[in-house]
C-alpha cells in the first residue's frame, strides 16, 4: 500500500485550493478524484449539451425524504463544481461569522471570526484573479487589499439597469468574478467575454476554476501526483479509531488502497458527509467522526430563484452576471430581518428556457422572452436544520432530506426587486399578465450545498475542531463546503477557498514544512 505525508480526497474549491498550498512544501501529496478531466470539445459551450441533455451532470441517482429519485445537478471532475461555476466570488459579510436573527430563526455563530479569515480571503481573491472593486456593496466587509484586477465592465443594457437602480436610491455594485479578462487588451485576453460561464466549462480555460487555478500547477511540483476515476469509498481507522489508516477507493472496476499521514475529505458537502457515514465502524458506529451525531445533519444549500423580468427593452447583453444589488442583505426598515442577495445568472436563452426553468408566459416565444428579459439570480440564507440532511440507504446510496425554511425573507426579497422594476421600463403589453417569471431551484439545484459536517469549538454539537480537524481523530481534516455552520446569502466559492488556504497553513505547520513558493502565488 502506498503511503503519502498527505492524502486529499476530491480535488474542488476545497480539495483543489488546498492541495495548491501544500504542493510547494515537498511533501508527499496524492490528490483522489472519482471523476476525470472535464474534455474540451465543443459541447462545452453548447447550451443544448449543457442545459438540456445535462451532459456534465454525474448519472448517479440520489433519492429524497420520500424516498423518490432525486438527479442532482453536481458534476464530478477535476476541479469539482469549479469547472462549471459562475466565479462569482464574494466574502461572507462579516456579520454573517456572528449570531444573526433571521425572521425564521437564528443564524449561528462561527467558531473563527471574519477578522480570522480576512487575510485567506485576500490571498484567495488574488489566486482566484477576482476582478472587483472596493467601496460600492453596502455590505461588503473590511478588506487588506484591493482587488488584483480592475471590475468586469457591464454591458450597456445592464449599465443603463444600474443607472436606474442607483437612481431609485439603491447601490449597485459590479459581482467580483474570477474571469481572466483583460478589457484594456482585448486582442490578448484569455478570457473572450462570451455568452457560455455559467453553469458551462470555459473551453478557453479563462474561468479561475480550481484545475486551472490549483490542481495543474500543484502537479507540476514532482511530490504532487492525481489519481483521477478513483472514487474513494471507504475510510478505514485503527484499532483505536483515532487515526484513518487507510483510503478505500475503487478504480478500473478494481479495489485499491493508500495511506496518509493526513488524510482531508472534501468532496463536497453531500458526499463528504456521506463518505464518513459510510466509514462506520464498531469505534464510530454513526459514522466517521460522528460522536456528536450531526455529520451529514444540517444540510444548506440556500434559498435560490431565477427571476425573469421581462422588458420592453430589448436584453443583448453577452455576459449578464457582472451587477449585483446587497440593500436588502440585512433587511430594510420595512422588514428588519435579512432578505438576500441579488445578483444575474448568465444569459439564458430559448434553448436553457426550454429546459424548463420559468414558466412560459403565455403568447411570447421562448426566444422573445430571451431576447427581453432580465434573468436575476436571487438568494437567501436558509438556516441549518438538524432534520435537512444527508442519509444514506441500506445500500449506501445518497438520501437527502430537506425541508425549507426561512422563505419569508426571500419572499420579500423578490417583492422588492419586483416593485422596484415596475417603476423601470418593463412593459405591460409586450407581457399582458406576467411580468415576472420565477422559479425556486429545485431540491436537486445543490449547488451551494455546504454545512453536513459543521466546525465549531464544542465537540458535542460540531464534528469538526475550528482547524477543521474531526475532533474524534487525529488525522482526519475536511475542507470542502461542509464545515460552514450557517451559510449566509452569498456564493460559498471564495469562503471554501479562504478556509482550504487557512486550513493549508495549518496542515504546513503540524508537518514542519514550508510553503514559501505558494505563498509568493498568493500574495
Ligand atoms: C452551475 C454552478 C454555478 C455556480 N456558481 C457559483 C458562483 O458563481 N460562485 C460561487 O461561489 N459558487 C458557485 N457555485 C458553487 C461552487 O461551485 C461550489 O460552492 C464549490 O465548487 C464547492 O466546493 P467543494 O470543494 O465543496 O466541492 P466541489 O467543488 O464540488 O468538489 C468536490 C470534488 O470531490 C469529488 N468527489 C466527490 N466524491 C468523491 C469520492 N467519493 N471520491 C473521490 N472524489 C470525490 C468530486 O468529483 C469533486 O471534484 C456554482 C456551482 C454550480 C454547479
Ligand atoms: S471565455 Fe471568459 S466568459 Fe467565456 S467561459 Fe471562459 S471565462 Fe467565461
Amino acid at each position: 500500500m502506498s503511503h503519502y505525508d498527505v492524502v486529499i480526497i476530491g480535488t474542488g474549491a476545497g480539495g483543489g485550493t488546498l492541495a495548491y498550498r501544500l504542493a510547494a512544501s515537498g511533501k508527499r501529496i496524492l490528490l483522489l478524484e472519482r471523476g476525470d478531466y472535464v474534455r474540451r470539445e465543443k459541447d462545452n459551450w453548447s447550451s443544448r449539451a449543457v442545459n438540456v441533455d445535462a451532459k456534465y451532470h454525474t448519472r448517479e441517482v440520489w433519492q429524497d425524504k420520500h424516498g423518490k429519485p432525486l438527479h442532482p445537478h453536481t458534476n464530478y471532475y477535476v476541479g469539482g463544481n469549479t469547472k462549471f461555476y459562475g466565479a462569482a466570488l464574494f466574502r461572507l459579510r462579516k456579520q454573517d461569522f456572528g449570531e444573526i436573527v433571521h425572521h425564521g430563526g437564528i443564524s449561528p455563530t462561527w467558531p473563527i471570526s471574519y477578522d480570522d479569515l480576512e487575510a485567506y480571503y485576500a490571498q484567495a481573491e488574488y489566486l482566484y484573479q477576482v476582478h472587483g472593486e472596493r467601496g460600492v456593496d453596502p455590505t461588503e466587509p473590511p478588506a487588506s487589499a484591493p482587488y488584483r484586477f480592475p471590475a468586469v465592465q457591464h454591458e450597456p443594457r445592464i449599465q443603463q439597469l444600474h443607472d436606474d437602480l442607483a437612481r431609485c436610491g439603491l447601490r449597485p455594485f459590479h459581482v467580483p468574478l474570477g474571469i481572466m479578462l483583460d478589457e484594456a487588451h482585448p486582442r490578448a485576453s484569455k478570457c473572450i467575454r462570451c455568452d457560455t460561464c455559467d453553469g458551462f466549462p470555459c473551453l478557453m480555460h479563462a474561468k479561475s476554476d480550481a484545475q486551472v487555478i490549483c490542481v495543474d500547477p500543484a502537479l507540476e511540483h514532482p511530490n504532487v501526483t492525481l489519481l483521477t476515476n478513483a472514487r474513494v469509498t471507504r475510510l478505514v481507522t485503527s484499532a483505536s479509531g483515532r487515526e484513518v489508516t487507510c483510503v478505500v477507493m475503487e478504480r478500473d472496476g478494481a479495489e485499491e488502497r493508500v495511506s496518509g499521514d493526513i488524510v482531508v475529505a472534501s468532496c463536497g458537502a453531500i458526499n463528504s458527509a456521506a463518505l464518513l457515514l459510510r466509514s462506520a465502524t464498531d469505534k464510530h458506529p454513526h459514522g466517521l467522526a460522528n460522536r456528536s451525531g450531526v455529520v451529514g445533519r444540517h444540510y444548506m444549500g440556500h434559498i435560490n430563484s431565477v427571476l425573469l423580468a421581462i422588458s420592453r427593452t430589448p436584453n443583448p447583453t453577452v455576459f449578464q452576471k457582472t451587477l449585483a444589488v446587497n440593500d436588502f442583505y440585512f433587511g430594510d426598515a420595512g422588514f428588519p430581518f435579512p432578505m438576500g442577495h441579488i445578483s444575474f445568472v448568465g444569459k439564458l436563452d430559448a434553448v436553457a428556457l426550454s429546459a424548463g426553468a420559468p414558466a412560459i408566459v403565455p403568447g411570447m416565444t421562448l426566444d422573445l422572452m430571451a431576447k427581453h428579459s432580465l434573468d436575476f439570480w436571487l438568494t437567501s440564507e436558509d438556516l441549518p436544520d438538524p432534520d435537512n440532511r444527508v442519509s444514506l440507504d441500506g445500500r449506501g446510496n445518497i438520501v437527502l432530506s430537506y425541508m425549507p425554511n426561512n422563505v419569508e425573507g426571500h419572499k420579500r426579497l423578490i417583492a422588492k426587486l419586483e416593485h422596484l422594476l415596475q417603476h423601470l421600463d418593463m412593459h405591460p403589453h409586450l407581457v399582458p399578465r406576467n411580468l415576472f417569471v420565477g422559479t425556486r431551484i429545485p431540491l436537486a439545484g445543490v449547488a451551494h450545498q455546504n454545512g453536513t459536517i459543521r466546525f465549531g469549538r464544542d465537540p458535542g454539537t460540531s464534528a469538526l475542531d475550528p482547524n477543521c480537524k474531526a475532533h474524534d481523530l487525529d488525522n482526519l481534516y475536511v475542507v470542502d463546503g461542509s464545515f460552514f455552520p450557517s451559510s449566509g446569502a452569498v456564493n460559498p466559492a471564495l469562503t471554501i477557498m479562504a478556509n482550504a488556504l487557512r486550513v493549508g497553513d495549518h496542515l504546513l505547520e503540524r508537518l514542519g514544512a514550508r510553503a514559501s513558493a505558494a505563498l509568493q502565488a498568493t500574495q
